[in-house]
C-alpha cells in the first residue's frame, strides 16, 4: 500500500489554512509542488540485457530552505505516491522547526530483487539523471522505504564525482562516510520522546504504564519498540510483512530482536504467542497502536474497528482522510506522522550541519538535541490543540502551514 494521494494531505492543510485565514493567492502557492521529474534510468543487468526503471522526483516546496526528503526504492513508487510524500515532507520539516522544504523521490523497482551491483548501477544513474537538481544547498536526498545507507553512500560518491566533494549532498550516510552519530536510530529514538510527552501531556499518564501495539518492525518500528521497552513500555505485540506476536504480559524486545538477527521471524518467536496478522492486527486491544509500516492501513472501515485508546502514527500517511474523520469521531486521539516520525528528519538536519561544518558530534549530543526538538515542538502542537480546540493532527498542520506560509509572505513572490 502506498500513501494516500495528494488530495489526502491537501484536505488537512486546507483545514489548516481556514482556521489561520490564508487567502486564495497563498494557497495554490503552498498546495502544489514547485517541480515534478521523471527521468528514465537503463541500467545494465548482470544477465547483459538492459532494464530500464522509472524515477520520479518531486520538489514541493523549498521557502523555508533546500528541499530534503527520502529517495523510495519501491515497486509502487508512482509519481502521485511521491508527490504525496513530498508534500507530507513540506509540512513535517516545517513543524519540527528545521530550515527545510518537502521533497521526496522514488524508483520504481523492487530492490530485493537485484544484485548489489545493479543496486549501486541504478543507483548511479539516479545520480546521473537527476544531479542538477539535487545539492546540499538546492535538494538534499536520504535513505527510505528500500533504500539505506550504502544506497546514500553511492549518492554522495556519484554527486560528487560531477559537483566535487559534497557530503552534505545527501544523509543517512554511514557513519565513517560523514553519517552522523544516531541517524539510524532517530525516527524509533523521536518516536519514543514524542510518545512520553503526548501521554503525558494529552492522556495523562506515561510510558511505564502504557500497552503498545506495534506494526512493522523495521527500521522505525523495530527501534521504537526496543526505546519504548527501555522506558518500561509493555510491547504487546508487534508484526511485520511475515507473520506476528503477542503477549500480553509484554514482550522482551531486546530478546525478540537477538531471535529475529539470528533470521529467525516474529510468528516462530518462543516468547510470544500466534496472533492474527494482516489487517485484523491493527484492530487488538491496546493503550496505544503504532502504525509503523505502510501508509493507508487506517481507512474509515478499520477505523471503525480499532480497539485501541490512542494512535502514534510512525509511519507516513498511515491514516486515509476518511479514517482520519472516524477517528474524530470516535474521540480517539492521534499523534500524527508529520510529528511523530520527524524524529528522522531532525537528526537528517542535524547529519547536513556536521558536513557542512567537517565536525562530528557524540552520540549523546545527538540524543540531547533531538529530545530537545521533539519535546519543544509537541508542546507547540499541543498549545495550538487547546487554543483553537482541534485535534492533534489540525494543529500539527497549523504550526505548519503558518510557518511556510509566514517563509512565503516574507520572500515576497518577485
Ligand atoms: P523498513 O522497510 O525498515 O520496515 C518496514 C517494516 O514494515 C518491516 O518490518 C516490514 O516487514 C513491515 N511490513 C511491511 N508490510 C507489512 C504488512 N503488510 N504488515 C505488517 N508489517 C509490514 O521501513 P521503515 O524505514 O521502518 O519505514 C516504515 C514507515 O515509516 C514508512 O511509512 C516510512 O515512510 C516511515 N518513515 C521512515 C523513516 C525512517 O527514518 N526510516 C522516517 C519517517 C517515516
Amino acid at each position: 500500500m502506498s500513501a494516500g494521494a495528494p488530495d489526502d494531505v491537501n484536505s488537512f492543510v486546507r483545514e489548516a489554512m481556514e482556521i489561520l485565514e490564508i487567502g486564495p493567492d497563498l494557497q495554490d502557492v503552498v498546495l502544489n509542488a514547485d517541480k515534478k521529474l521523471s527521468v528514465q534510468l537503463r541500467v545494465p543487468m548482470d544477465s547483459g540485457e538492459v532494464e530500464i526503471f522509472m524515477a520520479h522526483r518531486v520538489q514541493h516546496n523549498n521557502s523555508r530552505g533546500p528541499f530534503k526528503g527520502g529517495f523510495k526504492y519501491h515497486p509502487e513508487a508512482s509519481l502521485d505516491d511521491v508527490e504525496s510524500l513530498a508534500n507530507l515532507n513540506t509540512w513535517k520539516t516545517a513543524v519540527m522547526d528545521v530550515p527545510f522544504g518537502g521533497a521526496k523521490g522514488g524508483v520504481m523497482v523492487d530492490p530485493a530483487a537485484l544484485s548489489a551491483r545493479e543496486l549501486e548501477k541504478l543507483t548511479r544513474k539516479l545520480v546521473q539523471g537527476m544531479k542538477e537538481v539535487l545539492g546540499p544547498w538546492t535538494d538534499i536526498p536520504a535513505p527510505d522505504i528500500g533504500t539505506d545507507e550504502r544506497v546514500m553512500a553511492w549518492v554522495f560518491d556519484e554527486f560528487s564525482k560531477h559537483k566535487g566533494f559534497s557530503p552534505a549532498v545527501v544523509t543517512g550516510k554511514p557513519l565513517h562516510l560523514h553519517g552522523s552519530h544516531g541517524r539510524d536510530t532517530a525516527t524509533g529514538r523521536g518516536v519514543l520522546y514524542a510518545a512520553r510527552e503526548f501521554l503525558k501531556a494529552s492522556l495523562y499518564t506515561n510510558v511505564r504504564d502504557t500497552s503498545f501495539v506495534i506494526q512493522g518492525f523495521g527500521k522505525v518500528g523495530g527501534w521504537a519498540a526496543r526505546f519504548l521497552h527501555e522506558a518500561g513500555g509493555r510491547i504487546i505485540a508487534v508484526a511485520d510483512s511475515r507473520g506476528a506476536t503477542y503477549n500480553e504480559k509484554g514482550l522482551d524486545i531486546p530478546r525478540l530482536t537477538g531471535h529475529m538477527a539470528r533470521g529467525g521471524t516474529l510468528t516462530e518467536y518462543e516468547g510470544g504467542g500466534p496472533i492474527l496478522s494482516g489487517p485484523n492486527f491493527l484492530t487488538l486491544p491496546c493503550d496505544v497502536l503504532i502504525p509503523a509500516a505502510l501508509g493507508g492501513v487506517i481507512n474509515a472501515k478499520m477505523a471503525e474497528r480499532l480497539q485501541c485508546k490512542a494512535i502514534i502514527e510512525a509511519a507516513n500517511a498511515p491514516t486515509t482522510m476518511d479514517g482520519d474523520k472516524v477517528l474524530r469521531e470516535r474521540g480517539i486521539p492521534v499523534l500524527p506522522d508529520i510529528y511523530a516520525n520527524g524524529g528522522g528528519v531532525v537528526v537528517s538536519f542535524f547529519e547536513w550541519v556536521q558536513n557542512l561544518q567537517n565536525f562530528q558530534w557524540d552520540d549523546e549530543e545527538v540524543s540531547r538535541k533531538l529530545d530537545r526538538h521533539m519535546t519543544d515542538a509537541y508542546h507547540q502542537i499541543n498549545m495550538l490543540a487547546t487554543d483553537h480546540k482541534v485535534p492533534l493532527r489540525v494543529a500539527a498542520y497549523v504550526l505548519a502551514v503558518k510557518r511556510v506560509a509566514d517563509a512565503e509572505r516574507h520572500r515576497g513572490f518577485d
